[in-house]
C-alpha cells in the first residue's frame, strides 16, 4: 500500500487487507461475492406488487442475475412520495426468492426493523443515506446476515471503511462495499459514478466491492456502459435496477432499464467477462510457475 493510503486506511485494521491476507468471499447460498465470479444483483427500486416483483424476479433470474434487489423499506427524500410496502413487501420478496431460487437482497433503515428484514433477506443493504447511522451499522453487525453497505451521498472512501469497520467490530465478517456514485458540482448525471473507488477498495481492503450503476448514473442510457466499466476495472458484481414498465414505476423509473434492456446489458457484459476470466487463469498460471 502507498504511504497515501497507509495515512488514509490503516486505522481500520478489520477492513484493511494485509500483505498476503486472502480476499474475503461473501457466501450467500452457493453464490460467491469476492470469489472471483462477477455476481449480478436486479430488480426493481422498490417492490410495489406481487406481480411487479414477481414478474421482473423471474425476468432477471433468466438472463443471469443471482440476487434480486428490492426495496421494501424506502427512503424517499420526499414525506409525499411512495415510501415502500414494509412488511408485505418482505413477503412479496420470500415469495419471489422461492420461485426464482433467487437470494434477496433489501434496504434496512432502522435498527428496529434488523431483526424483522433478517428473517426474509439473505443480505440487508444499508443504503447510501445510513452510511453513517452508527446504531443501525451496530445492529446488523450483530444480525448475522451478509451486509451490502452503500457509499454516502458525500462519503470519502475513508468514511466507507470507517463505517465498514464498525460492522465487522460488532462481529459481523461478511460486509460487501457498494460504489453508488457520489454528489459533485456535475448534474449531468444523477451523482458522480467514482470509477477509481473500486481499484482503490479492491488495492486497500479485502472486502468484496459491488458497484451499483443505477443510481451512479440517474439515466437507464448510461446504466449498461457504467457496468462494463465496472467489470473491467475489477468488480465483484453490480446491483441493477430493473421494472417491468419503468414509466410507470413508483421509485427511480428514469434509471430503471427494462427486462430487454437488462437481457442487452447481461449479453454486452459477456466479452469483458470472458477477458476477465482470462487474465485471472494468466495470473494463476504465472503465480504456479513462479513457484
Ligand atoms: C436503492 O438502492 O434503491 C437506494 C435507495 O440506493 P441508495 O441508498 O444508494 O440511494
Ligand atoms: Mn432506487
Amino acid at each position: 500500500m502507498n504511504a497515501h493510503w497507509i495515512q488514509c486506511f490503516s486505522q481500520f485494521n478489520l477492513v484493511v487487507r494485509a500483505d498476503n491476507q486472502p480476499r474475503t468471499i461473501v457466501r450467500v447460498g452457493d453464490i460467491e461475492i469476492g470469489g472471483g465470479d462477477f455476481v449480478v444483483m436486479a430488480g426493481p427500486c422498490s417492490v410495489e406488487s406481487e406481480r411487479q416483483t414477481l414478474d421482473t424476479a423471474v425476468a432477471v433470474a433468466k438472463h443471469g442475475a443471482r440476487v434480486l434487489r428490492g426495496g421494501a423499506f424506502k427512503p424517499r427524500s420526499s414525506p409525499y412520495a411512495f415510501q415502500g410496502l414494509g412488511k408485505a413487501g418482505l413477503i412479496i420478496l420470500a415469495k419471489a426468492r422461492e420461485i426464482t431460487g433467487l437470494a434477496i437482497v433489501t434496504e434496512v433503515m432502522s435498527e428496529r426493523d434488523v431483526e424483522l428484514v433478517s428473517e426474509y433477506a439473505d443480505i440487508l443493504q444499508i443504503g447510501a443515506r445510513s452510511m453513517e447511522n452508527y446504531s443501525l451499522l451496530e445492529a446488523v453487525g450483530r444480525s448475522g446476515r451478509p451486509v451490502l453497505l452503500k457509499r454516502g451521498l458525500m462519503a470519502k472512501l475513508e468514511d466507507l471503511l470507517r463505517s465498514a469497520q464498525f460492522i465487522l467490530e460488532c462481529g459481523n465478517p461478511d460486509v460487501i462495499l457498494c460504489e453508488r456514485g457520489i454528489r459533485t458540482f456535475e448534474t449531468a448525471t444523477r451523482n458522480t459514478f467514482d470509477i477509481a473507488a473500486v481499484p482503490v477498495l479492491n488495492a486497500v481492503s479485502h472486502l468484496p466491492v459491488v458497484v451499483d450503476p443505477s443510481h451512479a448514473a440517474g439515466i437507464r442510457e448510461i446504466v449498461p456502459i457504467l457496468a462494463r466499466a465496472s467489470a473491467a476495472v475489477g468488480a465483484d458484481g453490480l446491483i441493477v435496477e430493473v421494472h417491468p414498465a419503468p414509466q410507470q414505476a413508483l421509485s427511480d423509473g428514469e434509471q430503471s432499464l427494462t427486462f430487454s434492456g437488462f437481457s442487452d446489458m447481461m449479453h454486452d457484459l459477456e466479452p469483458y467477462l470472458s477477458l476477465r476470466r482470462s487474465l485471472a487463469d494468466a495470473e494463476l498460471l504465472a503465480t504456479q510457475g513462479g513457484r
